[in-house]
């Protein structure tokens, strides 16, 4: 991914700024691919390798309708610490979008 592709991530996340935690968390488990389609326990921890991760994030999340909802709800409660799968990315591409995020949220980017 390219420093372009995490800011346009960010920015595309802008969208759901207001929406309350709670909300995306009742979204993302009740629609999110992993919650029913497979046990996310059962997968192996591949945390810390990049690669892996990556690939992981690609297949796993492929098709999943709440991409967006998940990576705003991890990047509120995990921020910079996230780590694993989640929102479709790896956790050094979130921590890359997670600055920028942080950054046009202190700015007022989202109105
Ligand atoms: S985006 Fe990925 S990690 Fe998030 S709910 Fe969907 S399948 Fe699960």
């Amino acid at each position: 991914m390219t420093p372009d592709d995490y800011a346009e991530i960010a920015k595309r996340l802008d969208r759901l700024a207001r929406v309350p935690d709670e909300v995306l968390a009742e979204v993302v488990t009740r629609e999110g691919l992993c919650f029913w389609m497979f046990d996310r326990d059962e997968m192996p921890d591949l945390s810390g390798k990049d690669a892996p991760d990556r690939e992981l994030a690609s297949w796993m999340c492929a098709g999943c309708p709440v991409i967006d909802e998940c990576l705003e709800l991890e990047l509120r409660t995990a921020g910079d610490h996230t780590v694993g799968v989640w929102g479709a990315l790896a956790e050094t591409d979130r921590r890359a979008v997670h600055r920028l995020w942080r950054w046009r949220r202190d700015r007022g980017g989202a109105r």
